[in-house]
């Protein structure tokens, strides 16, 4: 039928295009608003913190255009770095570090439904605001209480020699730790 144009009725068309609008809005989870390096200024700045309804949503975007990377960096009380921040990396993987340290988010419930990969604006809106709603483990307390342990804090490793904890800004955290939390706990059952 589509070799023969003369054949291509209004009603072909129309459906044609409904198909596509279809195809194209199912790729990108339902907004067609695909996350791009080389636009991203224009897309944080005009889509995505109009999206981000919380007073407490302060991240600040950055564009690594050397390594086409995406942060967004949200600072807290430490002067110098930030205390959170989600890297997109040039496949649209996505990192979360907490001071300056990458978190295995893989314990985290509440992150479980976000892709690895971020492609579209509505979901990396949906990241940022369960990370800008939801309270942070507290971690299982200072260093400072562990030293008498042992210096290097070598002893906490698994048994097949991982770490078991993370050690950022002074503070230890369970490698297992679920990191924001969906109650009003100030410590994760990892952390406790
Ligand atoms: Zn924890």
């Amino acid at each position: 039928m589509l070799n023969s144009p003369d054949s291509i009725t209004e009603e072909v068309i129309v459906s044609t295009s409904e198909k596509v609008k279809n195809i194209c809005s199912t790729s990108a989870t339902g907004d067609d608003d695909n996350l791009s390096t080389e636009h991203f200024m224009f897309q944080f700045n005009n889509t995505i913190k109009k999206q981000l309804s919380s007073k407490n949503s302060t991240w600040i975007p950055w564009v690594n255009e050397e390594n086409e990377e995406i942060s967004l960096f949200r600072f807290g009380r430490s002067p110098g770095y930030a205390e959170k921040e989600v890297r997109l990396l040039k496949t649209f993987e996505w990192k979360l570090y907490i001071n300056k340290t990458e978190m295995d988010t893989s314990h985290c419930a509440l992150l479980s439904d976000i892709p690895r990969s971020l492609r579209t604006v509505k979901v990396l809106v949906q990241l940022l605001a369960i990370v800008d709603n939801h309270k942070l483990c507290e971690g299982c307390g200072e260093t400072e209480n562990y030293r008498w342990l042992n210096n290097d804090l070598i002893l906490y490793k698994t048994k097949d020699g991982k770490n078991a904890v993370y050690v950022e800004n002074e503070k230890i955290r369970s490698t297992n730790c679920q990191l924001f939390l969906p109650n009003q706990d100030r410590m994760c059952t990892a952390c406790k």
